[in-house]
């Protein structure tokens, strides 16, 4: 008899943690670099020892995880019949010489019960490492450096908004595919090289006629900085999420056009106000943000602002409505481009005009992060914290302003979002400096 073990989804750099570590029966490290490649192999391999010894021969496939998609999943049945083929999910905690052959350990099997094989030959399912995760692969001058953004937060892949532009890196007019983005087969790397192909060709287009690839595919404009007031604090440049800014030796920052995607971060991280757009900019919001009428003479009656980035948080409370949701009507809601491009000063602003509250509504970050301008929700939570202090210096709480993660989807969760805050600041009661 000839049996042969298949041990699924062990990347041969991982390979000593996961069978010697003690408690590594459930490790999944290697999850990133396995697909439906790995899994299809493995029933293939166990297919090519039936067929070459069809009376005796068996095959054990142990696996963590088990991707037979689409039309593969009836190849994979097929074998699950074979009496010769054993397959099971379960973590293979030891592999040692054992006589002329070897011996499997497997425990946390999908029966319950460990599992000691003797088997003549074992190989082992090997990962798809992205050629990144070595190598900067692209050689860009950014001031970041040559490679893609936060490939160890990927993983080696490189980076992706995932959720919304599956194929957008960070660097402008680079589209990922394939394996360097996920591991994938090859059916799935066609199709993803299509979609990105059609991205580029957008990408070419928008530079021909000079406007912004999406989200804001219809902006023509570009950022304006007043360098005469610049201190050369390298916020904007160290904050754009695009590397649209470098910067001269003294700290000045020399935008690069064409890697604009005009998200505002830059905007929204410029302490002295200097940087905007024609048609969005600290003055334009600031208008609105006076514009809004703030009663002064009822306890009753006080004033919230509400600043919601139209990409993910505007088209959810717009759905909101539509189901017929409603709210507080003591909020006054202004749209933004990303809640990057928030310049706290709007929220000082805000504040001193006597409002009661400032809420921030804006996409989910963090490691599945859905900003569509990949920082700028996050930047703009971490930039509370100066807004926070700054409420304290004036003898305010800090509560009065609050961000809020909120996907398109969450619709639902608009009404209890305001209204919670809206309760909150109602309870706090009137800003001290109202009327002032
Ligand atoms: S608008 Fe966005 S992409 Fe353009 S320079 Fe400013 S931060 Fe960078
Ligand atoms: S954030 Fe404003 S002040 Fe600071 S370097 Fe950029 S433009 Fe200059």
């Amino acid at each position: 008899m000839y049996a042969f073990s298949l041990i699924q989804e062990i990347h041969p750099a991982l390979l000593k943690d996961a069978v010697m570590s003690p408690g590594g029966t459930d490790d999944d490290a290697d999850f990133p670099y396995a697909s439906a490649v790995t899994s299809l192999v493995a029933l293939k391999q166990a297919r090519y020892v039936r067929e070459d010894q069809p009376e005796d021969g068996r095959a054990y496939v142990f696996y963590q995880h088990m991707r037979s998609v689409g039309q593969y999943e009836y190849f994979y049945k097929a074998l699950q019949d074979d009496p010769g083929i054993f397959l099971t999910k379960g973590a293979v905690t030891e592999v040692k010489a054992e006589g002329d052959g070897l011996n499997v350990t497997v425990e946390n099997t999908i029966l319950g019960e460990d599992i000691n094989v003797d088997v003549d030959l074992v190989v082992l399912g090997t990962g798809m490492v992205p050629t990144t995760r070595d190598e900067a692969v692209v050689n860009l001058a950014y001031r970041q450096g040559p490679a893609f953004r936060d490939l160890d937060l990927f993983g080696g892949y490189c980076d992706s908004n995932f959720i919304c532009f599956p194929y957008e890196t960070r660097r402008t007019g680079i589209y990922a595919a394939g394996g360097v983005r996920r591991c994938m087969t090859i059916e799935e790397a066609m199709e993803d090289a299509t979609g990105a192909a059609l991205k580029a060709i957008q990408s070419v287009v928008a530079a021909e006629e000079g406007h912004a690839v999406h989200p804001r595919t219809w902006d023509f404009d570009y950022p304006d900085f007043y360098f005469q007031r610049c201190t050369q604090c390298k916020r904007c440049t160290e904050e754009c999420p695009f590397g649209a800014l470098d910067d001269d030796e003294k700290g000045t920052p020399k935008p690069n056009p064409t890697r604009c995607r005009r998200c505002g971060t830059c905007m929204g991280a410029c302490p002295e106000r200097i940087i905007g757009f024609k048609d969005y900019n600290i003055d334009v919001v600031g208008s609105m943000i006076k514009a809004v009428e703030v009663p002064d003479d009822d306890e009753d009656k006080l004033r919230m602002i509400c600043f919601v980035c139209e990409n993910d948080a505007y088209p959810a409370l717009e759905n909101a409505a539509r189901k017929g949701l409603s709210w507080s009507p003591l909020v006054r809601i202004i749209p933004v481009r990303c809640l990057g491009s928030v310049n706290v000063s709007w929220i000082k602003d805000a504040m001193s005009s006597g409002m009661d509250g400032a809420l921030l509504l804006g996409c989910k970050f963090g490691d599945e992060y859905q900003c569509h301008f990949v920082k700028g929700s996050e930047l703009a939570n971490r930039r509370m914290d100066n807004v926070a202090e700054s409420l304290q210096s004036l003898g305010m709480e800090a509560e009065r302003v609050r961000l809020v993660e909120i996907a398109i989807d969450e619709y639902d969760k608009v009404p209890e979002i305001i209204n919670s805050f809206v309760d909150d600041v109602l309870e706090m009661g009137p800003n001290p400096f109202k009327g002032w």
